[in-house]
Order: C-alpha cells, then structure tokens, then sequence
C-alpha cells in the first residue's frame, strides 16, 4: 500500500497561495483514494480554502483521525462534520458536540488498525494519539503536537514496524540523538526546535508547511 501524504494547515507554508495558521492538519490517501483527514487545523474556513486550492474536496473525507482535542487541531472539526457527514471518526477520550456514537472510534492506549496499513499508536498518556502508516520501509509517524513525547511516540510505533520517518508537530522535543535512526523528519507546527532539527540533519530532515506533498 503507497500513501501520499499532503500538509494542508500549518504555522508555515510552501506554497504563497496557502494560508498559514496556528495550527495542523495533513491528508492522508492511500493507493485506493480513499481519504484520511489528520487533525483539522484551529479555522474550518482556513482548512476547506487550503484543501481546495490542493484540489481536495472536504466532502471526499471517509476517515478524520484526531491527535488530541487541542483548538488547533480540533477548531476545524465542525465543518468537516458538516462536509463530510458520513466520514467515520477516531479520537481520544474528549467531547463534541456533533459526534454521532455510531461512526466514533474512542480510542484507548493500544495501537489499533485504522484502515489497510494504517494504525493509530493509541491515546497516549491519556493525551493523544499520532497516525501510523506502515509499508514496506517500515513505520512513518505523523503527530499532532507530541504532548506524550516523541520517545512515547515513536515507542508505540515501533510495535507496528521499524520507526523510519516522523512528520508533525514535535512541541518540545529536544532529544534530537532520537533522530539518529530515522531516514525522514518534517518538524512542523509547534516543533521548538525546528531550526535546530533542520540544521543538524541535513538531506533527512525538511521543512514543513503547508502545500509539502510526500509520497510513501
Ligand atoms: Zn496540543
Ligand atoms: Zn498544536
């Protein structure tokens, strides 16, 4: 299974036609089409605008995984509620108005399959949960803010194959060593240490924003 994954909000972007706000969220498609939204930045307005400058109709969404309840990850829920109204959801313990039980997923502290080749880490320290997606290389992690810590993160990863590449916001994180084993790092978002990261990994580690497009 190959996965494209796209930025569509962040603190940053790469693309001038983008708005930037305080906040994260990435699409995830898988080789099917089938359309993963990770977070939903802090502005429904500022998401559909991006999505649709990347040619992505909200309404096209079935999966919305949510990292944690955070307003820069969550502010955009409502109106994905509102476009993509049978979409099924996976988040951490926490309350929305507009949750329908039936399509919600609250997700505990293991891991669990989301969808072919993709997993959630589980809720982490009751916090938070980041995205997994495996292949062939191994595991690639995208995070929202990495509350729980990355060492937890990349931990719980690890259960679902080897921790090749991380992708997200890494708030605090400053035991960069961590990095040493991984082939690809995007700090985003609220990463502390972006420049820092950016610096001593040169060709591994790139900047993130909105508009970045990988391929998996
Ligand atoms: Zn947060
Ligand atoms: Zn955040």
């Amino acid at each position: 299974m190959g996965f494209t994954v796209t930025v569509v909000y962040d603190n940053e972007t790469l693309d001038e036609s983008l708005a930037t706000d305080w906040g994260f969220a990435a699409v995830v498609k898988d080789s099917r089409d089938t359309m993963l939204l990770f977070d939903t930045g802090a502005d429904g307005d500022i998401l559909e605008r991006n999505m649709r400058l990347l040619q992505m109709d909200p309404q096209d969404i079935s999966i919305v995984v949510l990292s944690h309840w955070h307003w820069d990850h969550s502010g955009g829920l409502s109106r994905i509620l509102e476009k993509a109204p049978r979409a099924t959801l996976f988040v951490p313990p926490g309350q929305h108005p507009g949750l329908s039980s039936e399509r919600t997923t609250v997700v505990g502290g293991a891991p669990l399959q989301i969808a072919p080749g993709l997993y959630s880490t589980g809720t982490l320290s009751g916090i938070e949960q980041a995205l997994v997606l495996t292949g062939e290389k191994g595991a690639f992690t995208i995070t929202g803010c990495a509350h729980p810590g990355v060492p937890a993160i990349l931990a719980a990863a690890s259960t679902l194959g080897r921790p090749y590449g991380l992708l997200g916001g890494l708030h605090g994180f400053a035991h960069l060593d961590m990095l040493d084993s991984l082939d690809h790092v995007y700090p985003c978002h609220c990463t502390q240490r972006r420049l820092e990261i950016l610096r001593r990994f040169p060709g591994k580690a790139m900047p993130c924003g909105a508009g970045l497009t990988i391929q998996l």
